[in-house]
């Protein structure tokens, strides 16, 4: 597999360690760390971490603590990089299939216009996730985020600001960006992306169909 280039945020693989991110989060970064070598190894240290802060968490912290979690830190980031998962051989990552219960064959899609399927997974109700099928060479309606939104790619890629995102990347946007991803040409786009609040599209028309599509 060629090199992820999109990794997650520290804030969101902390999040992740310490069990303080909504479900539908939860179901993205996992899949992406079964792909990632980089953030599977930040996300050891992460983990690695948060056992001491909580041994620690009764007694006051010690005068050089911090020092020495930061030395724990970058000790555990040096450690060998934990096998790769086995992955299960389609188009799904172990923790999607898991959740999923299958791969592509199992999926629900329902048509969302200009060619786009979605499908929404259930999860607490805090964030949505969903899985979005974009025919090669379409774009996604124009919107904002009025919260935090991740993508990750499992099939083919979509370009986006300049970059191009193609299977294990991940986008993450928030407030700030308003944004047209583009399934590249050659072969339909596969997403799993959650967000966690609804996306304020730019164009009338999405608008009106938002709260049926539950965007
Ligand atoms: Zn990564
Ligand atoms: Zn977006």
């Amino acid at each position: 597999m060629r090199d992820i280039r999109h990794h997650l945020t520290d804030e969101l693989l902390m999040g992740y360690s310490a069990g303080t991110l909504p479900e539908a989060f939860n179901l993205v970064v996992a899949t992406h760390v079964s792909l990632c070598d980089e953030c599977r190894a930040r996300l050891h240290s992460f983990d690695a971490v948060g056992g001491v802060l909580l041994e620690e968490e009764s007694a006051s912290m010690a005068h050089g603590a911090l020092e020495a979690t930061l030395a724990l830190i970058s000790r555990k980031a040096q450690e060998p990089i934990q096998p790769k998962p086995k992955q299960p051989a389609g188009a799904f990552p172990g923790p999607l299939y898991d959740y999923v219960g299958g791969d592509l064959g199992a999926v629900n899609w329902k048509r969302m216009g200009g060619g786009v399927r979605q499908a929404i997974l259930k999860t607490s109700k805090d964030a949505t996730v969903r899985l979005l099928n974009i025919p090669a060479g379409a774009a996604m309606p124009d919107h904002g985020h009025k919260g935090m939104e991740l993508t990750l790619v499992l099939q083919g890629a979509f370009l986006d600001d300049g970059e191009r995102f193609a299977r294990g990347d991940i986008e993450v946007a928030n407030e700030d960006l308003a944004h047209t991803p583009i399934a590249d040409i050659g072969e339909d786009c596969i997403c799993l992306t959650a967000s966690d609040a609804p996306l304020t599209f730019n164009s009338l028309a999405p608008r009106l169909v938002q709260p049926f599509l539950r965007i």
